[in-house]
């Protein structure tokens, strides 16, 4: 306890020279505050649907895949406080807004009969180009926090994203984009068998990305897709 309050004594002692911001209105942070202050946290629109199996975004799969259930953390809204902090963690960088968020989501399935089958977390992959131009796939630094509170491994080499360029005709070229497709794909399907996969990612607006992927390991034998995004504007 002596080592603990040193040192706790050390944290306050640097804190008033680097003092930790509140990522949501740049207040300082209090001891026992991770990320954000207590104001922000609570106003984040939590959706709380994890406790409902047949909730609103689950619905958004139903007919077009066979998942168990989904969930999101937040209701996206454009302008919003959740709209801020995603900014901050994707394009600026800050990872640790990802992994604090990914702690949140964690302690909600943590011990909760619905999501407890869940066996192993697979973030949704980046393509390599994009992962190596930013730094870090997103949706793993999420699975990060997840893993941590939630406590089960993940895996993120297994299922990867590739794309096919079509034929870079010229009118092609001007709009190359719209002429990409993207491909998800797994390495060794050996290691997904008979496995219960919390797929995740960041934003979930059509849901054909999760769709892609959840279909991908569905095609591999006896495997249970369950989905969680940090957010949801569906
Ligand atoms: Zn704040």
């Amino acid at each position: 306890m002596v080592y603990g309050s040193a040192k706790r004594y050390a944290a306050d002692f640097l804190s008033l020279f680097y003092p930790r911001l509140c990522n949501g209105c740049k207040r300082a942070l209090i001891q026992d505050e991770e990320c954000l202050c207590s104001f922000c946290r609570y106003e984040l629109p939590f959706t709380k649907i994890h406790n409902d199996r047949e909730n609103s975004m689950s619905q958004v799969f139903w007919g077009r895949v066979d998942i168990e259930t989904a969930t999101a953390l937040f209701y996206f809204q454009k302008g919003g406080k959740v709209q801020n902090l995603i900014h901050q963690f994707k394009y600026r960088g800050k990872t640790e807004i990802g992994i604090y968020l990914g702690k949140l989501l964690g302690r909600q399935l943590k011990n909760h009969p619905v999501w407890e089958p869940v066996d192993v977390i697979v973030p949704v992959p980046l393509h390599e180009k994009k992962q190596f131009k930013r730094g870090f796939n997103q949706s793993e630094v999420f699975g990060r926090g997840i893993r941590e509170t939630f406590g089960r491994p993940m895996i993120t080499d297994n299922l990867v994203r590739i794309s096919r360029t079509g034929t870079q005709t010229r009118k092609a070229r001007f709009k190359r984009w719209e002429n990409v497709e993207t491909v998800f794909s797994i390495k060794t399907p050996d290691t997904f068998r008979g496995k219960n996969v919390l797929l995740i990612d960041d934003v979930i607006t059509t849901g054909s990305t999760l769709e892609a992927c959840a279909q991908k390991l569905k095609a591999v034998k006896g495997v249970k897709v369950w989905l969680a995004t940090i957010a949801m504007s569906v």
